[in-house]
């Protein structure tokens, strides 16, 4: 069937309708030359036996009738009673006649001969001209030399002795003879109806074969024609149903073969098409991140696995602080340009699983797969403090505020990220160009597991200055050492590195506390009292907590939450904002 698959349909279908005429050719020239030749073998052993036999009968009447003239003859005789009855024919007549007859008979035997005979004919031929020839020789030719010169009674004689026996031998040589030829011609008969059988039994046998040999190349064409036909239709529905991915395969180079080419080469470029398509409406025009479709897609199938798998699923909301301002500032085409320069950050800080996406104006998600909350809290602290470095063209610094959530199993893709959109709010709340973690986290961050709700990377800012050089750099150092706790907390270090950074925190918030006292005394700071009281009531519960801690009563959550929050954070941010107005090297 391969040899068709390079010829084009056109000509095999001439190829079939050649050989189809062809065979129709050969099978009616068969029947035709067998037709022929079936009559002309029975025409021929009509002739066979019809004109021999027709000779030798009138051979044998001629014969008859020169013994008859023999007989007419001898009534010539007077002393015969039957004389007077005799017809007055002068006796040249019956002369004449034997004369004639006896040509006639020369002539047929002459013409008798030249047929093909069998040996066995030819046998008997031979014997019946003997009979014939004794006939002639020993009746006739004495018989009328006897009557020539009147020997009636010889004549009769011979008649009675010689020519009526002679006559009677011929005449059963001749019936042999006779009977040969129509058994010769009986067998030629039969045998030529046996040809004639077997021809028209060729004539049949071809025509079946010719059937049969037509409808076989018929079938095998049909075939070559519809089964890539088929495989094509295939492949067309295939494409209509939006399945671009089979693989066409073009194996011939007749018109069906072209067309599964021109196919193929179509396909390919309508999978260019759509992914470019794809593309476009999966992605945000300015950043070229993803844009809400293609992040909601991708986030049904993670959260599929993560009910599969339990893999961790994590994502960070940001959103740039005072946006509308570097507008305002700088107009709305270098908005665009921070935006996209903020994306470019973004995204060479992001592994190769996480996923950008800008959600909406100048908010974006990071979706962060196999990653628990506390390795997204870093992530998202990692890129914040990027942000808040780099310099953005024409602008200078900006920086963003993070909603940090790990997807809670069972929840929905809307509560997920509610949590971490109030997260975000947060952060903005608390002051901005910071990260917040959403509550009800998961089990899985280990030794981070009781850390509250409100833990925070605290991010110093100007505000806090007290315009106290020793004591502005003692809070930025209490900053960064709650800081530290708190990233070892998220990134489950072992616990005697987190209670080293504990020790740490207190041993600085106590030489912090002294050294602020000595400060507000020489300051004439009228409250130094109170305050130095608050210094030790914190003290006191720090190291009750502590205690707690390392005897493992106490949750490193509840030790961070006091530590960084009452007596980092609120303090420093409450109390201590009433002594400031009496630092005089602040204004
Ligand atoms: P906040 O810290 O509370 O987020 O303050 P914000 O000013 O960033 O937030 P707000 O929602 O008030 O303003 C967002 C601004 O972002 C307003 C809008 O002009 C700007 N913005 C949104 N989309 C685009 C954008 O595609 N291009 C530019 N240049 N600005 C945009
Ligand atoms: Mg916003
Ligand atoms: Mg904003």
């Amino acid at each position: 069937m391969n040899f068709f698959k390079n010829v084009s349909i056109k000509t095999r279908l001439w190829l079939i309708m050649c050989s189809m005429a062809l065979m129709m050719l050969v099978g009616g020239g068969v029947g035709l030359v067998g037709i022929v030749m079936a009559d002309k073998a029975l025409d021929a052993a009509y002739k066979d036996s019809l004109e021999p036999t027709k000779m030798i009968s009138r051979i044998m009447l001629l014969m008859g009738e020169n013994r008859a003239q023999v007989m007419l003859w001898l009534q010539h005789n007077t002393e015969n009673y039957s004389s007077e009855m005799h017809d007055d024919n002068p006796l040249t007549t019956h002369i004449a006649t034997i004369v004639k007859n006896r040509d006639e008979i020369t002539a047929l035997v002459a013409e008798y001969k030249k047929r093909n005979m069998t040996a066995e004919e030819q046998e008997l031929a031979d014997k019946y001209a003997a009979a014939r020839a004794l006939y002639v020789s020993e009746g006739l030719i004495p018989a009328v030399a006897a009557l020539q010169v009147a020997d009636y009674q010889k004549a009769n004689e011979i008649l009675l002795q010689k020519i009526n026996p002679y006559y009677e031998t011929a005449n059963v040589q001749a019936t042999a003879l006779l009977q040969k030829i129509l058994d010769t011609a009986k067998t030629k008969y039969k045998n030529a109806e046996e040809r004639y059988t077997l021809i028209r039994n060729a004539v049949i046998g071809s025509t079946l074969l010719g059937i049969v040999l037509v409808t076989i190349a018929a079938t095998l064409l049909i075939r070559s024609i519809m089964r890539p036909l088929n495989r094509a239709v295939g492949h067309f529905k295939d494409i209509a149903e939006g399945n671009l991915n089979e693989i066409i395969k073009v194996s011939g180079k007749d018109e069906i073969g072209q067309v599964l080419n021109a196919l193929a080469a179509m396909q390919g470029k309508l999978k260019i098409i759509i992914d470019e398509l794809d593309h476009l409406a999966s992605t945000d025009k300015l950043t070229g991140s993803w844009n809400r479709r293609r992040l909601e897609e991708t986030v049904r199938n993670e959260m599929d696995r993560l009910k599969r798998y339990d893999h961790p699923l994590s994502l960070m909301v940001l959103d740039i602080d005072f946006f509308k301002t570097v507008n305002d500032r700088y107009g709305h085409s270098v908005g665009d340009q921070v935006l996209v320069e903020l994306a470019a950050q973004i995204r060479s800080s992001l592994r190769t699983s996480d996923s950008l996406t800008r959600w909406g104006g100048e908010e974006f998600v990071v979706l962060c797969p196999n990653t628990t909350l506390s390795t997204a809290a870093l992530l998202a602290e990692r890129l914040r403090e990027k942000i808040a470095s780099a310099n953005f063209p024409g602008v200078g610094n900006i920086t963003v505020s993070v909603g940090v959530a790990e997807c809670i199993s069972g929840e929905t893709w809307e509560q997920w990220f509610h949590r971490a959109d109030e997260a975000l709010y947060r952060a903005k709340s608390g002051g901005r160009n910071q990260v917040q973690i959403a509550p009800e986290t998961p089990n899985r961050i280990g030794v981070g597991e009781n850390v509250a709700a409100n833990f925070v990377q605290l991010v110093w800012h100007k505000s806090y200055e007290s315009g106290n050089e020793v004591i502005d750099r003692e809070h930025q150092g209490l900053f960064n050492d709650a800081n530290e706790l708190l990233a070892a907390i998220l990134s489950g270090r072992p616990v005697d590195e987190v209670e080293i950074l504990v020790d740490t925190l207190i041993r600085d918030v106590v030489k912090h506390f002294q050294d602020e006292e000595a400060i507000l005394a020489a300051a004439g700071y009228p409250g130094i009292a109170e305050h130095a009281a608050i210094h030790r009531e914190l003290v006191d519960g720090a190291a009750i907590l502590v205690g707690k801690f390392h005897a493992g009563t106490l949750g490193i959550g509840e030790l961070f939450n006091f530590l960084a929050h009452d007596v980092v954070t609120k303090h420093m941010l409450g109390s201590d904002r009433e002594f400031f107005p009496y630092l005089e090297s602040r204004h």
